[in-house]
C-alpha cells in the first residue's frame, strides 16, 4: 500500500496501481492475464467491493493485455482517445481481436470520476512515449500513475509506431511537474531497481534530463556528419549517468527518426 486506500502490484509487465476500498475497486493498467487474475484474485480476499473501473495509461499489451481478466466483472474501462485508437490497430495487425477487453469510456484532455471520499482525475499532455499516454491522479491520496512516462532509471520505449514524440515527451514532464506537488507519489511504469517503481518529482526531473540529453546528443551527432547506424553503435549518452539495462539504441534510433524527420 502506498497511501489510504491505493497501493501498487507488479508481477510482469508494467505497474499497476489499484484503490481497494468498501465503496468499490479501481484498477490502472492490467499488466498480462496471469497477472491481472492474480490480482483480482488478491483484491476479492480483501474486501467484496465491485470493480468499479479499470483505466489504461496507454496502449501497450504489458499495460493492456490483463483487461481481458476483467471482462464482466469490471464496470467500466477507461482510456485516452488514442489508447484506444492503437489498442485496436495494434490488435488488428495481431489478430488478438479476441482477446482484448477495450475502453467503453475514452477522453481527451482530462476526466473526473469520483469513488467514495476518492476523486480520480486523468490528465493528457499531448504526445511523448506514445500519443496516447495519460497520467491518472488519486487526488485525495495525491498518487499520480504515470504509465510509462516515466522510465525510472532504465532506458525507455519510445514508439514511434504509435505517435511518439522525444521532443514532446520533454514538454509533458514539464506540465506534469507543474501540475503536481511535492507531496505527490508518482507511480512508474517501469523502473531499472524494482524497489524504485514509485517516486517523487526529482524523478520526473530526472527522466526529462535524460530525454534532454538524448536529444542534444543525437542532434550534435547528425550534425556532425554521424549515420543513422554510427549514431545507434553508440553505448553511452554523454551525461546520462543514471539509466542502465537493455535497449540504449531505441531512445537512439527514436530520437534519430525524429530530428531526422525534421530535417527532411
Ligand atoms: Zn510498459
Ligand atoms: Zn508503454
Amino acid at each position: 500500500m502506498l497511501r489510504n486506500d491505493i497501493g501498487v502490484f507488479t508481477e510482469k509487465g508494467g505497474t499497476i496501481a489499484y484503490l481497494s476500498s468498501k465503496k468499490g475497486m479501481v484498477v490502472v493498467d492490467s499488466e498480462f492475464p496471469e497477472q491481472s487474475q492474480h490480482l483480482i484474485n488478491e483484491l476479492k480476499k480483501q474486501n467484496s467491493s465491485s470493480f468499479d473501473l479499470l483505466i489504461n495509461t496507454h496502449h501497450h499489451g504489458d499495460h493492456t493485455a490483463g483487461n481481458i481478466s476483467f471482462k464482466g466483472i469490471v464496470k467500466d474501462v477507461a482510456a485516452h482517445v488514442n489508447s484506444l485508437v492503437n489498442q485496436k490497430a495494434v490488435a488488428e495487425k495481431q489478430k488478438t481481436e479476441d482477446k482484448q477487453l477495450y475502453p467503453n469510456i475514452t477522453y481527451n484532455d482530462t476526466w473526473d470520476y469520483k469513488i467514495g471520499k476518492e476523486r480520480i482525475k486523468t490528465y493528457y499532455f499531448g504526445p511523448a512515449h506514445t500519443n496516447g499516454d495519460s497520467i491518472i491522479h488519486f487526488q485525495h491520496a495525491n498518487i499520480a500513475h504515470m504509465g510509462d512516462l516515466v522510465f525510472n532509471r532504465r532506458w525507455a520505449f519510445i514508439d514511434r509506431s504509435a505517435g511518439a514524440s522525444v521532443k514532446n515527451w520533454v514538454t509533458v514532464l514539464e506540465k506534469t511537474i507543474g501540475a503536481f506537488d511535492n507531496e505527490t507519489i508518482f507511480v512508474f511504469g517501469h523502473a531499472f531497481d524494482p524497489e524504485k517503481i514509485t517516486g517523487n518529482k526529482d524523478d520526473l526531473r530526472a527522466m526529462q534530463d535524460y530525454l534532454s540529453k538524448l536529444l542534444a546528443f543525437v542532434e550534435k551527432e547528425i550534425k556532425s556528419g554521424k549515420s543513422k547506424d554510427d549514431v545507434l553503435k553508440e553505448k553511452a549518452i554523454p551525461g546520462v549517468t543514471e539509466w542502465q539495462g537493455d535497449g540504449i539504441e531505441r531512445g537512439l534510433q527514436a530520437a534519430y527518426e525524429e530530428l531526422a524527420e525534421g530535417i527532411v
